[in-house]
């Protein structure tokens, strides 16, 4: 049986000519970028070489680029250097954030370094701006907002623009995960005025166990992680040179070929959203999924309507990974709180959420394998009731 990955924004499959990269370096790049020796210069060079094409394609300075293990090392080193360093006292995030958002902000909150604020969403899960206007103008402390580009559960996005004039006009810190967004979506950083954003590489086709974060170099950090002083004393430790190198490959090809992707993966989300209305009578979207102008184009989060606790086990049975958009605790399925927050009251326990998340590597034809596969398990359970 052919295997369908529809799992996108969990991770993506590794770009051919990132692989090629990678070994390249592994085989002629093997020196300690710290040594003096011609290896470690070789080996450093690569990396300041990566650092200068990621910042180009962002519009900031390459000292701006820190380059970490990945999206969560990244957001905490965000958080908690803005906490420890730039003396925040209150941070503004919501419900929606990814758990290394949500965590770091939670243990400050209950450290009692922060005073913790969540602002409110609305229906669909939209950010209440006005909420966030609110809550930013209603007090001097410095404060911190943290709040993500694209929700990876639900796809919504966030008006960059619109929060980071809110924070500019009350002195407040803005700092956005964008690791849903880095490489799907043109960011000109410099543009946009935020103060802080994060990088993983597997979500744009490049190799897990490296990213980076986006520091304004304004701001005057010191390190999470000491030691012999790598990234401009920043994050010590060895450099993941291959990481690097393939990150940078995978950042340039998605910079290069950003609209040709974008408008492939917009049709199969149209497609996929066309077919489900036609095949699936009851299906809903979740949050913003159906709207393309506020909702991820890689993520179409769904609501199956029927129960199925073991949704992704069939699906996987006909050779499709999916995200269930619920897990399995204690032999009962717990939707996700992200989820729980967008859905009807009472809804999650009679529907069947599921994220389906493209790439440039998904077809039409994999699409109706899609549909297909649901419209069975639906048949059943339609059956059954
Ligand atoms: N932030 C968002 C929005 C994500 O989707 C993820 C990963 O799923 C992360 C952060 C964490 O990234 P990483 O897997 O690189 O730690």
């Amino acid at each position: 049986m052919k295997k369908i990955y529809f799992d996108n924004a969990a991770t993506t499959p590794l770009h051919p000519e990132v692989i090629e990269e990678m070994v390249d370096c592994m085989k002629n790049n093997y020196g300690n970028p710290s040594s003096t020796h011609v290896f470690g210069r070789e080996a450093k060079s690569k990396i300041e070489l990566a650092r200068k094409k990621i910042a180009s394609g962002l519009n900031v300075a390459a000292n701006e680029i820190i380059f970490t293990s990945c999206g969560t090392e990244s957001n905490n080193l965000i958080i908690r250097s803005c906490v420890e360093y730039l003396s925040v006292t209150r941070i503004i995030t919501s419900d929606l954030e990814h758990k290394c958002v949500k965590e770091t902000t939670s243990e400050m909150g209950r450290l009692g370094k922060v005073e913790l604020l969540k602002v409110k969403t609305c229906e669909r899960g939209e950010i209440d701006y006005d909420d966030l206007e609110q809550k930013l103008k209603s007090s001097d402390k410095k404060t911190l907002v943290t709040l993500m580009h694209a929700n990876n559960e639900i796809g919504n996005l966030l008006d960059l623009k619109r929060v980071q004039q809110m924070c500019e006009e009350t002195g407040a810190l803005f700092h956005t995960d964008t690791v849903q967004t880095m490489g799907h979506y043109p960011l000109d950083l410099k543009e946009l005025k935020v103060d802080f954003a994060s990088c993983s590489a597997h979500k744009l086709h490049g190799p897990k166990g490296i990213g980076f974060a986006y520091i304004k170099k304004s701001t005057g950090f010191h390190p999470q992680i000491t030691g012999g002083g790598q990234e401009r004393g920043l994050r010590s430790g060895t450099e993941n040179v291959y990481g690097v190198a393939g990150m940078a490959k995978a950042f340039e090809m998605a910079i290069r070929d950003m609209d040709e992707h974008k408008s492939h993966i917009e049709e199969l989300k149209r497609y996929a959203i066309e077919k489900l209305k036609a095949n699936i009578p009851g299906v809903e979207f979740n949050g913003f999924s159906d709207d393309f102008d506020k909702s991820l184009y890689t993520v179409l989060s769904i609501c199956l309507p029927f129960s199925d606790n073991l949704i992704g086990f069939e699906m996987e049975l006909q050779g499709i990974a999916v995200s269930q958009g619920s897990a399995c605790s204690s032999g009962a399925a717990q939707v996700s709180p992200v989820l729980e927050s967008v859905l009807e009251e009472g809804k999650s326990s009679v529907c069947s959420p599921m994220r389906i998340s493209f790439s440039i590597y998904n077809t039409k034809e994999e699409v109706d394998v899609l549909i297909d596969a649901l419209k069975n398990i639906s048949k059943k359970h339609l059956a059954v009731s």
